[in-house]
Order: structure tokens, then C-alpha cells, then sequence
């Protein structure tokens, strides 16, 4: 199947308030391109120079909505190779990642938004915060004038037991509810980001408003 019709047939079953997130690390810039005259707009990287390297490669005069997110691991060495090019950093997984993206941010001038990656999955070295550590955060939000807290990413553990996956992201939404309810002030908290290729449906089923696929539209990486 071509990039457009994997695409078509992802889009055909999301719910309206649910945002597709194409995944496209590791595929060159023509599958990206594909992809968007396919109609997908927002992509994601996980590897600070790719994706530096692809949106310098791009010509935004052509294409000006394309959008592009960061989900990967980011160390703080590697901050300006990625916030000048995106919208959203989906996971920012420790407080001194979010006071340097901070600093940053003040000194750029501009606001930067943020997801908080939470360790849901079974994995001992599966990176994010556990969920105390972000209640504290939170409490703590005022603290970054130049943060936009837009809401929670997880990924669920590495199986294929569909009821294990299904209890962490259970888990996971309940947590977002719990925190939506703690933190009224924090009126851009609402996006829950969970599923990928393998498990978006689960996901959706459990209050996902932003799915992050890669092989399902792009196929495997090399
Ligand atoms: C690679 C990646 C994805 C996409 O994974 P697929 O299984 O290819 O859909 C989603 N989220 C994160 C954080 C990733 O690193």
C-alpha cells in the first residue's frame, strides 16, 4: 500500500478530536512529502539532527503549514537544533530538560509547548517522570513563564498482551483526569498522546487526543 492510502485508511477511523501525528523518522523527506500531499500536515522526529537536517532541507516558503513535533529523547546540548522548528516537544521527561527548554525559551523570546512523558510501561529503563513527579512539577508551573503544560505522553509497555496495554493506558487517562481536575488553572492541559502503530485504537479507547504513527503510514525502518 502507497504512503496515501495507508494514511487514508488511519484517518477514515479517528474520532474528530483525535490528531494524527506522522512519525517519519529514519524516512527520507520524499516519503514526508508524499505524506503531505496526501493532506497529513503535522510530523514528528525523534533525533535532534535529523530533524534539523530535514527542516533546514525543506522549502517553507512551500510548504508553510507543514508542522513539526519532537518526541524524542532530548539531552540539553541539543536544544537549539530542535525548539526552533517545532510546535510541541511531546517529551520532556525530566525538570532540568524543562528549566533549560525554559531558559531558552526567555532568552528566544518565545513560548515553547510541552507534553510530560510518564513511565507507564513495564520497562525499569523506559525514560519519563513518574506520575508523582509530575503532580509536583505542576505545583510548580508558575515557575516557567515561558512553558505552555499542554498535557501528558506515554508510550505503554513493549508486548503484545493487549490487556497489558490496555491497563496502562487505563491508567495513564485516569491519571490525565486526575490532574485536569487538580490543576484548573492550566487551561492548555487537555492533550493525552498515546498509541502508536500497533496499539492508536486501544489508545483512542482510552482518551488519546494525539496518536504518533510511523511504520503504519511509512512502513518499516531500515
Ligand atoms: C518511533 C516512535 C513512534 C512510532 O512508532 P511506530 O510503531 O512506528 O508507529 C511513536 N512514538 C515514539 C515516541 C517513537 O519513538
Amino acid at each position: 500500500m502507497s504512503i496515501a492510502e495507508n494514511l487514508k485508511g488511519i484517518v477514515e477511523q479517528l474520532p474528530q478530536n483525535v490528531q494524527l501525528v506522522a512519525v517519519s523518522k529514519f524516512h527520507p523527506l520524499e516519503n514526508i512529502l508524499e505524506a503531505y500531499d496526501a493532506g497529513q500536515r503535522v510530523f514528528a522526529e525523534s533525533r535532534p539532527q535529523e530533524l534539523a537536517a530535514k527542516a533546514a532541507e525543506l522549502d517553507r516558503e512551500k510548504y508553510p503549514d507543514l508542522e513539526w513535533q519532537f518526541i524524542g529523547h532530548l539531552q540539553t546540548n541539543k536544544l537549539k537544533m530542535v525548539l526552533p522548528y517545532v510546535s510541541l516537544v511531546q517529551s520532556v521527561d525530566s525538570v532540568h530538560l524543562l528549566k533549560e527548554i525554559q531558559k531558552w525559551a526567555a532568552a528566544a523570546g518565545r513560548e515553547v509547548s510541552v507534553l510530560l512523558e510518564v513511565h507507564i510501561g513495564a520497562e525499569e529503563t523506559k525514560q519519563g517522570f513518574h506520575e508523582e513527579e509530575v503532580v509536583d512539577l505542576l505545583f510548580d508551573a508558575d515557575k516557567y513563564p515561558n512553558i505552555r503544560f499542554c498535557g501528558l505522553m506515554a508510550m505503554a509497555s513493549h508486548t503484545t498482551d493487549e490487556s497489558v496495554i490496555d491497563a496502562d493506558f487505563e491508567r495513564i487517562d485516569t491519571f490525565m483526569a486526575y490532574l485536569v481536575d487538580l490543576f484548573p488553572e492550566l487551561t492548555d492541559f487537555n492533550q493525552l498522546s498515546i498509541g502508536m502503530s500497533d496499539d492508536w485504537k486501544i489508545a483512542i479507547h482510552h482518551g488519546a487526543t494525539i496518536i504518533r504513527i510511523g511504520t503504519a503510514i511509512f512502513g518499516n525502518r531500515e
